[in-house]
Parts: structure tokens; C-alpha cells; sequence
């Protein structure tokens, strides 16, 4: 099962991807930015702290990170096998702690893609979609910090995971089946999705739900997820 982690600058294409890359494969999404924007939303204490740093385009402190996402990850982790991580970990330490997090709970990450594109286009990109959406951080001063925290906080990640060997490098500066085709090889390539026979071309993958009932790939066996983070 693929428990893969996207890394990528805002607008690179990181949750598109990350959506359909769970269709094809049945892994948990798990968005960071998604959950806190829930947890804001809620309007609960944490969320009221957490607001405080996403309107300026500001990392939230890894103890809220780790307070909000453990739990999600250890139930992804129970419910498929497997996870797409889109928007963690962001920092070294984080990646570090989710290393460790990892390996205690045999969930260790197989893959790591990094999505790129040229950073106008970024900006371009998330100016439409705050005409569309009007997400809070999608305005040009906010847009432009957080590609700097990204290439300040988050980059040097790309060179870690390259040296584990598990990262995959693609332009999204071109058309999305480019992209999806290009991933999916590699994935096949490195053993991480099942062909569906007779089928060809970025739909190929075989959906989790089209297996049988309990031929899914189990974290560990039978034996139970740890819910806790140390
Ligand atoms: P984008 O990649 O476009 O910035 P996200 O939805 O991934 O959008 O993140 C939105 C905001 O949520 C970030 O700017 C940051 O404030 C916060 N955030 C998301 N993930 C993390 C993380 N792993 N660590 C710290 N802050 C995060």
C-alpha cells in the first residue's frame, strides 16, 4: 500500500494531486491544511491559536501540528494501510519526529513526490483560485510569504528524502495526465500499485475498493495501530 508524502510550494498542485492519487488507490487523504482550516472553523481554542498563523502565511508550531494530525494518521493508518500525506511534514523537525513516528507504528513513508512549477505560475495559479474559492491566505503579500517559508522551511526536505532514495521529482508546469501518468509509472515501477489488466494509460491503477473484501495491505498484520505519537 503506498504511504506516500506530497511536498510541494502553495499552487504546485499538491492537494489536486494528493485527491486523485487517494481515488487510485484507496489510501487515506490526509491534508494539514485542510484539517486546520477545520479546526479554525470549529472555533475552538486550538483553532483560534491556530488562525493566528495561517492568515499571515506562518508555519503552526509543531505541538499543534502534531496535537491535530496524530490522530488522523494513526486512524488512516487503521481504516486503509496506507495514507497520501499532503502539506506534512513541512519542516525538518517535523520530518524527523514523522520519521521516528513512522518506524514505531511500522508505517514508515515509501514515497515522497515533489511537485514544481515556476514560481509566476504559482502566484498565477493561487490568485484564480482565491477569485474562486477566496481562500483567507490566497492574497499576493501572503501567496508570496508562504513560497518563501516554503523554500526556506520546506525545501531543504526535498535533498533528505532524495537521500533516502524515496523521492520522485515532477514539473506539474505541463498537462495534468502528463503528470498522473508519469507518477503512476514510477509507483508501479517500484512495486506500490497493482496493474489492472487489460487497462492502460493514468487510470490504470486498481482501486482499493474494486479488491476483494480483506485483501488490502495491513500496516502490520493483525496487530493493533499505537494511538499515541511518542
Ligand atoms: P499551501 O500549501 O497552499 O500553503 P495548505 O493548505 O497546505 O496550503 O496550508 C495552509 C497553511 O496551513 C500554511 O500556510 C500553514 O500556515 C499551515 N500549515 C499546513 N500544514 C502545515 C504544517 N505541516 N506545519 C505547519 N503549518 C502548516
Amino acid at each position: 500500500m503506498v504511504r506516500v508524502i506530497m511536498l510541494s510550494p502553495p499552487g504546485a498542485g499538491k492537494g489536486t494531486h494528493s485527491k486523485w492519487l487517494t481515488q487510485q488507490t484507496g489510501a487515506a487523504h490526509i491534508s494539514s491544511g485542510d484539517l486546520l482550516r477545520a479546526e479554525v472553523a470549529r472555533g475552538s481554542d486550538l483553532g483560534r491559536q491556530v488562525a493566528t498563523y495561517t492568515e499571515r502565511g506562518d508555519l503552526v508550531p509543531d505541538e499543534l501540528i502534531f496535537r491535530i494530525l496524530a490522530p488522523a494518521v494513526v486512524a488512516a493508518a487503521r481504516d486503509t494501510g496506507g495514507y497520501v500525506l499532503d502539506g506534512f511534514p513541512r519542516t525538518m523537525p517535523q520530518a524527523l519526529r514523522a520519521a521516528q513516528f513512522g518506524a514505531d507504528l511500522a508505517l514508515t513513508s515509501n514515497a515522497v513526490i515533489y511537485l514544481t512549477a515556476p514560481e509566476a505560475e504559482l502566484v498565477s495559479r493561487l490568485l484564480d483560485r482565491a477569485r474562486r474559492d477566496g481562500r483567507a491566505d490566497d492574497t499576493l503579500g501572503v501567496i508570496r510569504h508562504r513560497i518563501a517559508v516554503f523554500a526556506s522551511e520546506t525545501a531543504p526536505l526535498v535533498e533528505y528524502y532524495r537521500g533516502r532514495g524515496i523521492l520522485l521529482e515532477l514539473s506539474t508546469d505541463r498537462p495534468e495526465s502528463e503528470v498522473q501518468a508519469e507518477l503512476l509509472d514510477w509507483l508501479h515501477a517500484r512495486g506500490l500499485l497493482h496493474p489492472v489488466a487489460g487497462k492502460s494509460g493514468p487510470d490504470r491503477a486498481e482501486p482499493a475498493e474494486a479488491r476483494p473484501p480483506g485483501t488490502r495491505d495491513q500496516p502490520h498484520g493483525d496487530q493493533p495501530v499505537k494511538p499515541s505519537l511518542t
